[in-house]
């Protein structure tokens, strides 16, 4: 079984970044990436990135491609398409799809998926979590589309798709947003947008190359439906840490860290967004918590 210093599992910018310390303070590590590229949710950023300074990105592409010039990344030789599937508490023995090591620390930074809604799986009119409300809007131009959320980003989307599409339908569970003022202020603006408040989706129904959707008010159980070409979930994301059911969460999957980002048992650390929430997530956040963990698990190497 290989022996490994400091595992680091996920390759977006949280686990690249503790790469990069790794090497700074001259500690091993290996990085375990579940997809067949590096990067994460980088690739999924389309819209213009003014919060990393100094540069103002155009797209987390752009940032990505920065980020593997770095010299810690160019000699890193991540493993791709390797997932971590367990980790033993007891025995450090880390199970991936490929491989089992015995590692001192891990690092986990395995970021998080978006929320699906169980009613429209098999769909095949149901948009990608990734789809871009800004770059790839002009792809619905004239048609009908339902959102389905009430945060920030659902109602980003409708707003942004209401510029192309002939009609949105905001589809909110609740009897109130959850979003900021920033964009609840926006819904009146929007003339082709109607919202369907206390909402539930039931099934859906393909109907001359349109989705039906039955719909259910949460409050009267009254059914209803409505006909639209596609539909954008926008329901939030989990932390992906799904393979580590030994370590506490506070809520949606996301891993409870103390100060220096240790989860219990200590030797494993967490950091980037599957330990911060929704709220913070955030490329700038990520980053520091990797100096933070990694710095911290060089001190406990010299002073144990
Ligand atoms: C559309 C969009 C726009 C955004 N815009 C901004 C912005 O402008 N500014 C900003 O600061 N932030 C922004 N963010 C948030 C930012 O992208 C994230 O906070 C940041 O990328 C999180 O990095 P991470 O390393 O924690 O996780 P991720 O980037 O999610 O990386 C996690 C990695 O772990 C891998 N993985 C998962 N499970 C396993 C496993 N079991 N084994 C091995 N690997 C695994 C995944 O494949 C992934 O590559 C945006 C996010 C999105 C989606």
């Amino acid at each position: 079984m290989e022996h490994v210093q400091v595992l680091i599992t996920g390759g977006g910018i949280g686990g690249l970044s503790a790469a990069i310390w790794c090497q700074r303070l001259g500690l091993s590590c290996l990085l375990v990436e579940k997809a067949d590229h590096i990067g994460g949710q980088l690739l999924h950023i389309r819209n213009e990135i003014v919060d990393f300074p100094p540069r103002v990105y155009p797209h987390g592409y752009d940032l990505l491609e920065d980020l593997k010039l770095h010299p810690a990344i160019q000699t890193l030789h991540p493993r791709l398409e390797e997932a971590v599937i367990s980790i033993d508490p007891l025995t450090h023995i880390v199970t991936t799809t490929k491989n089992s090591y015995q590692a001192d620390f891990v690092i986990v930074a395995t970021g998080v998926s978006a929320n699906v809604i169980p009613a429209l799986e098999g769909c095949s009119r149901v948009l990608s979590t990734e789809f871009s409300t800004t770059a790839q809007a002009p792809l619905i131009t004239g048609q009908d589309i339902a959102v389905i959320g009430g945060g920030d980003r659902a109602l980003e989307s409708a707003a942004n798709l209401s510029k192309f599409a002939n009609r949105v339908d905001l589809l909110i569970r609740s009897h109130h947003l959850r979003a900021r003022t920033q964009w609840t202020t926006r819904l009146d603006e929007l003339p082709n947008l109607r919202v369907f408040w206390e909402t539930q989706i039931d099934t859906y129904e393909v109907r001359d190359e349109k989705i039906a959707l039955k719909l259910r008010s949460v409050g009267s159980g009254q059914p209803y439906e409505i006909v639209v070409d596609w539909i954008l979930p926008r329901i939030g994301v989990h932390g992906n840490s799904d393979s580590f059911p030994s370590l506490a969460t506070f809520g949606d999957g996301y891993l409870q860290t103390d100060d220096f980002q240790r989860t219990s048992p200590e030797w494993i650390y967490a950091l980037g967004d599957v330990s911060n929430g929704a709220s913070y997530a955030s490329l700038s956040l990520a980053v520091g918590q990797a100096m933070k963990a990694v710095k911290h698990i060089s001190l406990q190497i010299q002073h144990p």
